[in-house]
């Protein structure tokens, strides 16, 4: 994803979070539609904006079970154009830890990561535990965003958002802001998610 330098800046990601974050969501969106994400979301949402990707290829060969949701599955088929109980059979197993749910049938690596490339062939459709990696954890829940220890640069997120956190509480860089003033940062935030 392609940030403006200004939003790479760590201390304006931290008083643009604690400013998105100093009201719930459902003080702010009141529209029935916009999906409402807690405090831990948005702390997320801050991390995919610091992060930067190695390209080393790790979480894409490395074994780990790879969730997918019904719509990944629907997604995976309509990109292969294959129909969809064809597009199950050959590239899914059941979750073992859930039931109902769908892994990748390949991890080691997945059948779907170009090594030539250190890419991924399914860019546009890979399912959603993908584009959330490696800040992983149940969106809408309040459930601590959990960060993958084999990828490099995920804990060096966290450390810098930490840190920036913190200067930016000691040195008083935050004022309570407005109900807009609330909107506008959680939209700032909330586009990030929308194009991981
Ligand atoms: S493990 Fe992390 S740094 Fe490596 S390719 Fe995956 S997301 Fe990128
Ligand atoms: S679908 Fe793509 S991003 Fe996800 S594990 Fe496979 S190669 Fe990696």
């Amino acid at each position: 994803m392609h940030m403006p330098e200004t939003l790479k800046d760590p201390k304006k990601i931290a008083i643009m979070l604690l400013k998105a974050t100093a009201l719930p969501d459902e003080q702010v969106f009141m529209e029935l539609a916009a999906p409402k994400y807690t405090t831990v979301d948005y702390y997320r949402m801050a991390c995919h904006m610091l992060f930067e990707c190695q390209r080393c290829g790790k979480c894409c060969t490395s074994g780990d079970p790879i969730r997918l949701r019904p719509e990944d599955a629907a997604a995976l088929a309509k990109h292969l154009k294959i129909p969809l109980n064809k597009a199950i059979k050959k590239y899914t197993i059941p979750d073992p830890e859930k039931p109902g749910a769908l892994d990748f049938k390949h991890t080691k690596p997945c059948k779907f990561y170009d090594v030539s490339a250190t890419g991924c062939k399914l860019y546009a459709a890979r399912p959603w535990s993908c584009r959330i990696f490696p800040f992983l954890g149940i969106y809408g829940s309040d459930e601590q965003v959990i960060v993958n220890k084999s990828c490099p640069g995920s804990m060096k997120t966290m450390e810098i958002l930490t840190a920036a956190l913190k200067e930016v509480r000691a040195k008083m860089e935050f004022s309570a802001p407005g109900l807009t003033e609330v909107r506008q940062n959680k939209e700032l935030l909330r586009a990030v998610l929308e194009s991981v």
